[in-house]
């Protein structure tokens, strides 16, 4: 046996009745090959279908299974970070429930933490199921952080990943915001760094959780979290505005001296909606960056836990599942 002794499989659920028992059938053989033992947790994220059922008979069935069962949907960011905070392993290893993210990689993210990385992002070579819209619109999204953030964020990186003891005790330590982006931390916060290419698959089965709308928000979201650059934004329009005022003085100056003409109606009302329309983007942008603020100072928690299973401090540990509600943020 390396250096890993316990490895913790992290699962966010949402809404996954279709996929779980195939989930399953295809991740545990890979599991039980590894040359460490495993704990597998699923974060229940407030599924209405049949996924708590469902994920209760695998907990009973097997106690490496564990559950956490969120009080409602918060949200995927959150679940990754209630695995982690409750994981106990000494790697770990987020993916999603649906499949595209391959268990056949879990060996060789292994043997790269074995030989001593600490962090290890998982980057996709193809996105078969996405949607041409989709690609291009994270293509966009990526450019645009990359241009307005200091960090370089790799476009084809995905929620899954891996790391090591030091940098989970980074995430849960810090990195608590209340708008998270745990795939851009994983690349931010440095320590020995690699990564291992994966074909993404096609969804098993059940649909996607992230509409369009879903994408933009959190599209804007990351923007406000990485970067102070869009608030900078008015300073560069005022100054525009204000040569273009000067500018339009003197023209109406000429016009009134020279040919004693008042300047034209239709030059005044698309002046005033065009700097009215720059004013409420600005204002929109001010309001972003006002929002975030108001969340991180109400400090309420990232997630709620209504019960868990299996889990050390459960009530119950033989897979019924035990009255733990926790909140989970300093
Ligand atoms: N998910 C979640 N909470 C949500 C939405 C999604 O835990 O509010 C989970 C979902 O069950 C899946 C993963 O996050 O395991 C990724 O979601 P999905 O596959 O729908 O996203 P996509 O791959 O289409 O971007
Ligand atoms: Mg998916």
């Amino acid at each position: 046996m390396g250096q890993i002794s316990l490895l913790s499989v992290i699962v966010s659920v949402y809404n996954e009745e279709a996929v779980l028992d195939l989930f399953r059938e295809k991740t545990l053989p890979v599991l039980e090959g590894l040359p460490c033992s495993w704990e597998l947790i699923f974060v229940n994220d407030g599924s209405r279908d049949a996924s708590p059922g469902i994920l209760s008979r695998m907990a009973l069935e097997d106690r490496r299974i564990k559950l956490i069962h969120f009080s409602r949907n918060y949200g995927h960011e959150a679940a990754m970070i209630a695995g982690i905070d409750y994981a106990s392993g000494d790697a770990f290893v987020c993916m999603d429930a649906d499949l595209q993210h391959p268990p056949d990689c879990i060996p060789d993210i292994v043997a790269a933490l074995e030989e001593g990385y600490e962090v290890i992002t998982m980057i996709r070579t193809g996105n078969k199921q996405a949607g041409i819209l989709k690609n291009a619109a994270s293509s966009l999204f990526y450019k645009i952080l990359n241009r307005i953030s200091d960090v370089r964020f790799d476009e084809n990186a995905s929620d899954f990943f891996a790391f090591s003891q030091a940098p989970a005790k980074v995430l849960r330590e810090h990195f608590r915001e209340s708008s998270r982006f745990l795939r851009a931390y994983i690349q931010d916060i440095g320590f020995r760094k690699t990564s291992i290419a994966y074909e993404a698959n096609e969804r098993a089965a059940g649909k996607s959780k992230y509409s369009l709308r879903r994408l933009f928000h959190f599209s804007v979201q990351a923007f406000v979290s990485y970067s102070d650059l869009p608030l900078k934004i008015s300073l560069f329009c005022g100054t525009a505005a204000g040569l273009v005022c000067i500018l339009m003085i003197a023209y109406s100056i000429y016009m009134k001296t020279v040919h004693g003409a008042p300047s034209g109606y239709s030059t005044l009302i698309v002046m005033i909606c065009f700097l009215f329309a720059v004013l409420f983007f600005l204002l929109g942008i001010i309001g972003e960056y006002l929002s975030l603020i108001v969340r991180e100072v109400r400090d309420r928690p990232v997630y709620l836990v209504r019960t868990t299973a299996n889990l050390e401090g459960d009530a119950s540990v033989d897979g019924k599942e035990g009255d733990n509600t926790q909140q989970c943020k300093e």
